[in-house]
């Protein structure tokens, strides 16, 4: 080996496709747990959206993802990703995915909310995402140019003249150094920063605090999809019941049996924002929710959903008899660190791809299903680049500070109190204040504050409700604010160094009184 291989970080779908594709090319890959555990990749249940139907079309999967991203997709990248759907699905296939089919042998697709068309490829019912991660890891073992460290997480990314150098990181054995000038992040979502997630326990955006602290910049960091189905019986993470129950017919009621979504729209199939919202606001009016499938699957719950008929039935409820509790839980991360088309940072010498980079692909929503889509065709675009890139030369590095491990439980109290579901710039404020202190420390909760730092200012300076964003001061779409936004730690820094006092000094990067194209924001931060 050389001494300067590409370096990906993280063992999810987007990790594994961008191993693969840099074949020849010798690549390490960096898993913080065993490979295929703790993904949210292994965990997807609904399945691919691809157009691959006789009556479906590229141009209809596109109209789709831009309507759900409400004016905030990039539709370039959109269209490029969703066009290199069908032709991934055949790369999964040859890889030896077992898709569910029809009974005339041709690939079975499902429906969901906000899909125009039957487009979702999926595998043994509910278990497509643990069927497509089963055959890219056993494709990244076979591959000899992978190699594999698994237990590993990375801690800090090294600069050496503005250029990526190096990735620091840890393991059982103590910290290390691996020298390289071409990393990539691909460390999934952040949906452990909620108390109340679907993902797995260490999402909690790892891969963006070392782009972050690297100099990069991060986009649309206030668009948090909350799914409105989490199983709610105190398990943490919650598992997911699948938008799909309420696609065969199930509903949602509260503890007294009332429909409380009867006559609002499509009801329950309403878009998972939307879902959510009433989800949250019933219950905070002190009702409880839950999901009842009785009538619509009854006895062939099992037979239809046989992940989520088995997780249910651990925590004591037999979906097909008994009303599912349920409550809104973090999802999806659609914001994440900035990358082009070909999927490189602000940094040189750093790519990022799958939920932790934004690729535009989603804008302030993201439409079912194209997760797994941006996953595996964004780690295929990194590669393409890293293998147009040179090797460095090894350079001498200096001395790093081994940072703690993460402790994410004080700002998950923080975030889900104030920057939930629902908003105000009073509840932003108040966020922002408390996740300063820990962000300045050097404390274990420095990392995930300083993320969260970060959210709750783009939460605070987008002054309207779009997507997944909803503000209730602010409850209409603004004139103007059609676009992304970027934004670095460095500028959140300048500002607070820019005046006295860690809260008063946060205003000049939240945009509390300034108007923005046409938008008059007078939110209340202090
Ligand atoms: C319950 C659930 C159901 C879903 N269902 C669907 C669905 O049906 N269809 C769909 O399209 N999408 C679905 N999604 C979303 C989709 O699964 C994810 O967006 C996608 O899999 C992200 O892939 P990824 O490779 O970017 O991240 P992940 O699959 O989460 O992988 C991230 C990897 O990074 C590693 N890692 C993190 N930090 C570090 C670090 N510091 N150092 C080293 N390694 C690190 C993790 O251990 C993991 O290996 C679902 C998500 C969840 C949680």
């Amino acid at each position: 080996m050389t001494n300067d291989l590409p370096v990906i970080i993280g063992g999810g779908l987007a990790g594994l496709m961008a191993a693969l594709h840099l074949a020849p090319q010798k690549v390490i890959l960096l898993s913080k747990a065993p490979l295929g555990e703790q993904t949210a990749s292994g965990w997807a249940q609904g399945g691919l959206a691809a157009a691959i139907g006789s009556d479906d079309s590229t141009e209809r999967h596109l109209a789709d993802t831009l309507a759900a991203g409400d004016g905030l997709c990039d539709p370039e990248v959109a269209r490029r990703i969703i066009e290199a759907a069908p032709s991934l699905v055949d790369e999964l296939g040859r890889l030896g995915a077992r898709f569910d089919r029809t009974a005339k042998g041709a690939i079975a697709l499902g429906l969901e909310a906000g899909h125009g068309r039957k487009r979702i490829v999926h595998a043994n019912g509910d278990g497509s995402g643990q069927e497509i991660l089963r055959v890219t890891i056993e494709a990244a073992r076979r591959a000899g140019h992978v190699r594999v460290l698994e237990g590993c997480a990375a801690t800090r990314l090294i600069l050496r003249d503005g250029r990526i150098a190096g990735v620091l990181a840890q393991n059982s054995g103590g910290p290390f150094v691996l020298r390289a000038s071409r990393v990539v992040i691909a460390t999934g979502g952040l949906g452990g920063l909620y108390l109340h997630t679907t993902n797995p326990a260490g999402a909690i955006g790892q891969g963006l605090v070392l782009a972050a602290r690297a100099g990069a910049a991060l986009a649309d960091l206030e668009f948090v999809q909350f799914h409105p189905t989490a199983l709610d019986t105190g398990q943490d993470p919650m598992p997911l019941i699948s938008e799909a129950v309420r696609g065969e017919g199930a509903i949602l009621v509260d503890e007294r049996g009332d429909r409380f979504m009867a006559g609002r729209g499509r009801g329950e199939l309403e878009p998972r924002d939307v879902v959510s919202r009433a989800v949250w606001r019933h219950m905070s009016g002190g009702h409880r929710v839950f999901l009842d499938a009785r009538s619509a699957l009854g006895g062939r719950f099992a037979a239809r959903f046989p992940a989520i008929d088995a997780l249910c039935r651990s925590a004591g409820i037999d979906p097909g008899a008994d009303r599912i509790p349920v409550r809104p839980a973090a999802h999806y991360h659609m914001g994440g660190i900035a990358v082009d088309a070909a999927g490189r940072t602000s940094v040189p010498g750093l790519w990022a791809c799958g939920e932790a980079a934004s690729t535009g692909l989603h804008g302030a929503n993201r439409l079912a299903s194209n997760s797994l889509l941006e996953a595996a065709v964004t780690g295929q675009a990194v590669a393409r680049d890293i293998s147009g890139t040179p090797a460095g030369r090894p350079a001498p590095l200096a001395p790093l500070a081994v940072p703690p491990a993460a402790d994410a439980a004080p700002v998950r109290e923080v975030l889900s109190r104030h920057a939930g579901v629902l908003r105000d710039a009073a509840g932003l404020s108040a966020a922002a204040a408390d996740l300063v202190a820990m962000a300045d420390g050097q404390g274990a909760s420095a990392d995930p504050a300083l993320l969260g730092l970060m959210m709750v200012v783009a939460m605070g300076r987008r002054t309207e409700s779009r997507g997944g964003h909803a503000r209730t001061d602010f409850p209409e779409k603004g004139v103007g604010l059609a676009r992304r936004e970027v934004l670095t730690w460095e500028e959140i820094r300048k500002a607070r160094g820019s005046a006295p006092g860690p809260r008063w000094g946060l205003v000049p990067v939240l945009g509390s009184t300034h108007s923005r194209d046409g938008v008059q924001g007078q939110s209340s931060w202090p």
